[in-house]
């Protein structure tokens, strides 16, 4: 029942009860803050050391919630780049953040789960329907040629399952070019349908 300044090679005995609680959920942090009078951030911290030190973790979900994103900075760099641009894979977000992409995908699942980010952020596998898609959104060029471009026979139907699954790709258009997708794409997938 030692507790407070010995070397970490264990826990202390106040943080064993603190992850035997939230393991068996017998109280949610909420509560263990209350009556431990400690932070959050506190709790988050003692169960990441539980885990390192080898204790089983059992709700990764919540603890993952309870990631403080506001000072993190890898959360706050995924920010910036949904911000500018959804359209990217997960191994491409976590080049360009230089981490590993379990690691980046903890941040991530963090910032879904926590709401800030859209759960389709970083879903879809391959580079090439990313850069299809990018250059759908970003480039002048009818829908046809960019399924050419990138070898996909049909890229509408592509469009449109992306669509379903809840990734709408607006095309970021100059302007001279709308007319003429409407002739040549009469079943053009509206832009707008928020
Ligand atoms: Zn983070």
């Amino acid at each position: 029942m030692r507790r407070g300044r010995k070397p970490a090679k264990d826990l202390s005995f106040r943080d064993k009860k603190i992850v035997e609680q939230y393991n068996s959920a017998s109280a949610a942090v909420p509560l263990l803050t209350k009556k431990y009078c400690i932070s959050k951030q506190r709790i988050y911290e003692i169960l990441k050391r539980a885990k390192r030190m080898g204790y089983v973790i059992k709700r990764q979900n919540v603890l993952a919630l309870y990631h403080d994103v506001h000072q993190c900075e890898v959360c706050n760099k995924i920010l910036k780049i949904a911000e500018k641009d959804e359209l990217i894979t997960r191994r491409h977000l976590a080049q360009r953040l230089s981490i590993e992409v379990d690691a980046c995908n903890r941040h991530l699942d963090s910032l879904k789960g926590s709401g800030f980010i859209s759960k389709k952020f970083a879903t879809i596998r391959s580079d090439r329907l990313v850069q299809a898609l990018q250059c759908y959104k970003y480039e002048s060029l009818p829908p046809a040629a960019v399924g050419r471009k990138f070898g996909y026979k049909n890229f509408y139907s592509i469009l449109s399952y992306q669509k379903k699954k809840g990734i709408n790709v607006k095309r970021m258009l100059k302007s001279p070019l709308v007319s003429n997708l409407k002739q040549e794409e009469p079943m053009a997938i509206i832009p707008a349908m928020s």
